[in-house]
């Protein structure tokens, strides 16, 4: 959990009943100036409560009969409402959350976070890590059938099922980390196979089931790596110690001297030792991946014991639509 966020959730959820009371408020206010007849009504039915309240205090009456009173004053109201084309339940409390009537909290005896700040906190783990909160980037919304259904050069699947089957194993990664096979992964391919979508719907499902992840781009790691070499900021520290790291496209940043391969070696190799998964999407295939990062690197994102090296093949989907 991030505390800051959950904060925030809170604090959107006070926001909420605090606005919702304003509109009730305005609209008691507005009827009281436009229809005095139902004001009176009003009236009349508080007093049902001050009046019986105070006659048991003096023992004399009883309250027995105030739940029907009280609702036959009710009704007149709402009867007055509906009489001047307003709805039934317009002076009624308004409640975005049903089920905790916006407090934030259930539960009699035990009080728990109620799903309507566990969603608002979510969402803004996403907004955060940089994944749309509109559900376009998920597994659900992965659409497998704009990939062509044709056969794949020295393979025996199509391009369809070739994106079926990595679509199944990200996402049986994703509901299953951190007990999963590898805990690394990096998805190789050419630009337009859904890789960074594919990176985003993980993201999207762990966040979900609450697991810490980031999401960067293999530019801004430069960046960060840079700066921890050069100016000693710790921005890397982050990237080492949350739970899971996503890096996308990588191979797409500038080459700069000693940083690029040494950071890069670095963070994959700490985080391996420390347990922690980094998955990984880039153009680049296994042997350019060689080429341009050294045998080593190469070596820690093929060993297929720590980290599932997975090649997508086939054409770019954006552009032509085949
Ligand atoms: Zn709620």
């Amino acid at each position: 959990m991030r505390e800051d966020l959950l904060r925030e959730a809170e604090a959107q959820t006070r926001e909420t009943q605090r606005k919702n009371e304003e509109t009730v408020l305005r609209r008691r206010q507005e009827i009281y100036e436009k229809y005095p007849e139902i004001r009176t009504l009003m009236e009349k039915r508080e007093n049902l409560i001050y009046g019986s309240i105070l006659d048991m205090l003096r023992g004399s009456g009883s309250a027995e009969d105030l739940p029907e009173r009280m609702e036959e004053a009710s009704a007149k109201i709402r009867e007055g409402l509906k009489s001047r084309g307003l709805p039934e339940d317009y002076l009624s409390p308004i409640y975005d959350c049903p089920l905790c009537q916006d407090t934030g909290v259930v539960g009699e005896k035990i009080r728990e976070r109620c799903e309507c700040v566990k969603k608002r906190y979510q969402a803004l783990v996403r907004e955060a890590v940089g994944i749309k909160n509109d559900g376009s980037e998920t597994f659900e919304a992965f659409r497998s059938d704009l990939f062509p259904d044709t056969m794949l050069p020295g393979s025996r699947n199509t391009q369809r099922q070739q994106m079926e089957r990595v679509r199944r194993y990200c996402e049986k990664w994703a509901n299953e980390y951190p007990e999963v096979q590898t805990r690394d992964m990096v998805l190789s391919g050419k630009t337009g196979l859904g890789k960074t979508f594919l990176l985003h719907a993980m993201a999207n499902r762990l966040i979900q089931r609450d697991v810490p992840v980031l999401l960067v781009s293999a530019y801004s790691f430069l960046e960060t790596a840079r700066r921890s070499w050069f100016e000693n900021d710790d921005g890397l520290k982050e990237l080492m110690e949350t739970e899971v790291l996503m890096l996308d496209d990588l191979g797409s940043e500038p080459m700069m001297q000693n940083v690029t391969t040494e950071q890069l070696f670095n963070l994959i190799n700490e985080r391996q030792r420390a347990g922690r998964a980094t998955v990984i999407s880039t153009n680049l295939n296994e042997g350019e991946l060689k080429e341009r990062y050294s045998e080593r690197i190469l070596s820690r994102l093929t060993d297929g014991r720590n980290c599932m090296f997975v090649p997508i093949q086939g054409q770019d989907i954006r552009n032509g639509r085949r």
